[in-house]
């Protein structure tokens, strides 16, 4: 995989490119995407993002949401758009299963293939050239560096920002992650004197919940939610039925894994969903303790050290039980880190 500066030459004619993100886009997937397509249509290519399925309503705030074709809904339109370009960028995903069906679309593509990611073990070589950064905040910044690289940082207006910003508020959790650096206060800075307003994309993107997905957060912290104090860990289980009966939508669990780890002495937090015939998981950590290593190792899954996913072929009851094993295997562990963070400094 040659590096992004490389590719800069082969974008000075106009191309026509696609680009796309992970299966169930969050706000880095679709802000960083978004954000680059505004930014390439500016200097003048054909650009369009296109997403594995149906992307989170929560987010169709976003300038450019309505333009994206979903491989799920219209699988033809996708695969012509594909037929069509002449560079596919893959944003915030590193391996082409990530995308589930639109995987062998992208693979067969005959184009130049861009990665530019920040997730664990790479698959580089399925790239012309690319930019994989783990210990960056979010794919967004990656985005914005892109836009550096390119000396036009001036160019970055209201539109690029805001799709910027959303992602890094995202998967920085607000600048509150050890991923947040300076370099990402530095960009959110830039992207503010745009003149985008902070606070409204904030409500919009946060503040949107229906009454029923409130409801569903009170009744599963109250009733389905484990402690384990002893390995410093929660675990949060939505069965089947109660994903129906609460009619809960696309993105309505979203952030449900996070509300543990506030315990104070809970520093490993794991969700498991029962969805449409698949049992699919995500974990959380706090301070040195490695969940994208557990998720791999157990879970069919990867991601990042402090936010992972993975799914089981087991049953929700199995994948429970194999949970419980995993946390008596990685006790010491996860001890030692729980240690480790009562002593860092501030
Ligand atoms: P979430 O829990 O929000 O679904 O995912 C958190 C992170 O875990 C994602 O950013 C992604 O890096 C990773 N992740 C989630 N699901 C999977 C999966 O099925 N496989 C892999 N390799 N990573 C996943
Ligand atoms: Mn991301």
């Amino acid at each position: 995989m040659k590096s992004l500066s490389e590719l800069i030459p082969l974008l000075s004619e106009p191309k026509k490119i696609v680009i796309t993100h992970h299966y169930n886009a969050d706000a880095d997937a679709l802000g960083s995407t978004l954000g680059l397509m505004h930014f390439l249509k500016k200097l003048g290519h054909t650009a369009t993002v296109v997403s594995p399925n149906d992307n989170p309503k929560f987010l169709s705030w976003l300038p450019g949401y309505d333009t994206i074709s979903d491989y799920e809904t219209s699988p033809d339109v996708v695969q012509s758009k594909l037929d069509e370009a002449e560079i596919l960028f893959c944003l915030d995903f590193n391996i082409f299963h990530r995308t589930k069906h639109l995987a062998d679309s992208l693979r067969n593509f005959k184009g130049i293939k861009v990665l530019i990611d920040h997730h664990l073990q790479p698959d580089t070589e399925s790239f012309d050239f690319g930019c994989s950064l783990p210990e960056k905040s979010s794919t967004a910044e990656m985005v914005y560096d892109y836009i550096e690289l390119n000396n036009k940082i001036e160019d970055i207006d209201k539109e690029i920002a805001s799709c910027l910003y959303i992602g890094a508020v995202a998967d920085t959790g607000g600048f509150r992650y050890a991923s947040t650096a300076p370099s990402t206060l530095e960009m959110a800075a830039t992207l503010m004197k745009t003149g985008i307003s902070i606070s409204s994309i904030q409500e919009r993107t946060f503040n949107t919940r229906s009454e029923g997905d409130l409801r569903l957060l009170g009744y599963i912290l109250k009733d389905n939610m484990q402690l384990f104090p002893e390995h410093h860990a929660a675990l949060i289980t939505v069965p089947q039925e109660i994903y129906k009966k609460y009619n809960i939508q696309s993105g309505g669990t979203e952030g449900l894994v996070n509300y543990p780890l506030s315990i104070g002495n809970i520093i490993f937090s794991t969700f498991i969903v029962e969805r449409d015939q698949e049992v699919k998981m995500s974990l959380r950590s706090q301070g040195s303790l490695d969940v994208s290593n557990i998720a791999r190792t157990y879970f069919n899954g990867g991601g990042h050290k402090n936010a992972s996913g993975g799914r089981s072929e087991e049953s929700l009851a199995e994948t429970i039980e194999t949970f419980k094993n995993v946390l008596e295997k990685h006790s010491k562990e996860i001890k030692t880190c729980y240690n480790e963070l009562q002593q860092s400094p501030y």
